[in-house]
């Protein structure tokens, strides 16, 4: 595995192996591995004969409140799991690198950011709309693949592909889960064991919401209330949002109509820890 830092060497690696016909697949991510990330390198693989993945904390998509500077750190072990994974180029920019100084261009995505974490976060789609922008043009990618862990992201990446013309292919792949169900996230390492325990709060929460779908349930509302009973039976916990709407465009009807697909969405603080996860069911 080969480790890339400049955006022209970059974009010269993937311009030669395209000339040469071979399809190039991209993951990007901020790091600090687990196999949520390396399940999409691998995947990435039954798409590209060349990958590449990024390894890039983007400053632009964290709220000055928010923890990008403590967000974790480590590059030998990501580059060990990332090389294990069959990347073939790992791009590690540098932030001036990627936001060469004076830079004043910013990508904004209407309608789909500004709810659920839009409505929470109101600067992270932009950055995270920018940082995916630009990282496409670094490594100009045939396909891009992306977690469902974070479902909206997905829809806003997808919306910037179709509206500014991107020629790459998103690919969307499953939330990977730790044995007793808490979704996989670099963020996990934040949690005191007591809060690790109550983190399993969102997927139950999710699960219960979709027994209940499956056993006829079709209001908007009392859906969100199923998955806020569950949540709330975790004292002190603060609940950004638990809720559902349509998947294709997040559109919230009163009541689902049979056989449409909804999505589940859950973001919470445990103590100071901000988690989220999602769930995709068809309603009956
Ligand atoms: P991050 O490094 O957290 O920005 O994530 C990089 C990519 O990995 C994004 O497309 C995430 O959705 C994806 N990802 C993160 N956690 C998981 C997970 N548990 N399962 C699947 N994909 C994930």
């Amino acid at each position: 595995m080969e480790i890339i830092r400049l955006v022209s060497e970059m974009q010269k690696i993937s311009e030669g192996h395209k000339k040469n016909n071979k399809k190039v697949a991209f993951v990007p991510t901020m790091g600090y591995f687990h196999d949520g990330h390396t399940t999409l390198m691998k995947k990435a693989r039954e798409y590209g004969d060349v990958v590449i993945a990024s390894l890039f904390v983007n400053p632009t998509q964290f709220a000055p409140n928010e923890d990008f500077t403590r967000y974790p750190r480590d590059f030998e072990r990501d580059c060990k799991m990332a090389s294990e994974a069959g990347v073939d180029y790992l791009f590690n920019p540098d932030v001036s690198e990627m936001y060469p100084q004076g830079y004043k261009t910013e990508i904004k995505i209407g309608e789909v950011t500004t709810k659920f974490e839009g409505q929470f976060r109101p600067t992270h789609f932009d950055g995270v709309a920018t940082v995916v922008a630009k990282l496409f043009n670094a490594t100009k990618p045939d396909f891009a693949i992306f977690g469902q862990k974070d479902y909206q992201q997905t829809l806003v990446i997808k919306k910037l592909v179709k509206d500014l013309l991107f020629d790459t292919r998103i690919i969307v792949s499953p939330t990977i889960r730790e044995h007793d169900g808490l979704a996989k996230s670099s963020r996990n390492i934040y949690l005191s064991s007591e809060e690790r325990e109550d983190a399993l709060v969102l997927s139950r929460a999710l699960d219960v919401a979709i027994g209940e779908i499956s056993n006829g349930v079709r209001n908007r509302i009392k859906i969100n209330a199923i998955m806020h009973n569950q949540l709330r039976k975790v004292s002190g916990i603060r609940i950004d949002y638990a809720s559902s709407a349509l998947a294709d465009d997040l559109s919230e009807p009163e009541e689902f109509m049979p056989d449409t697909k909804i999505v589940l969405l859950i973001a919470v603080y445990i103590g100071k820890t901000r988690l989220i996860d999602n769930a995709l069911v068809t309603v009956k």
